[in-house]
């Protein structure tokens, strides 16, 4: 029998009956030659992913809070930045 899946809003996948799944994870990837250390990625970020260091250079410190939202990417002047799913483990069985 299989198992019917939703997608959630938020990115999440719940089964036929609501039950909620694993939360997705997301891969971020700063092209440090592209960056100029504006910081607009860490001011965007409502997850509070990123830190700054003492130049302004965004350090990914909280990377399993990232929700895909996307717009620190939308928002990166440089297109320095970009957040990728991370692709599901396929199910044992
Ligand atoms: S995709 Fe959204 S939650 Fe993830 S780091 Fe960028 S702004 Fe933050
Ligand atoms: S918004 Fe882009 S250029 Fe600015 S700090 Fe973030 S990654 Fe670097």
């Amino acid at each position: 029998m299989t198992t019917r899946k939703e997608v959630k809003r938020d990115g999440g996948v719940a089964d036929s009956r609501g039950r909620a799944g694993k939360k997705p994870s997301f891969d971020i990837s700063i092209f440090r030659s592209w960056c100029k250390d504006c910081g607009i990625c860490a001011e965007f970020c409502k997850k509070n992913v990123f830190d700054q260091d003492v130049l302004g250079s965004p350090l990914i410190t909280r990377p399993d809070d990232c929700n895909g939202c996307q717009e620190c990417v939308l928002h990166c002047p440089d297109f320095a930045i970009q957040v990728a799913r991370r692709p599901a483990k396929p199910e044992k069985g």
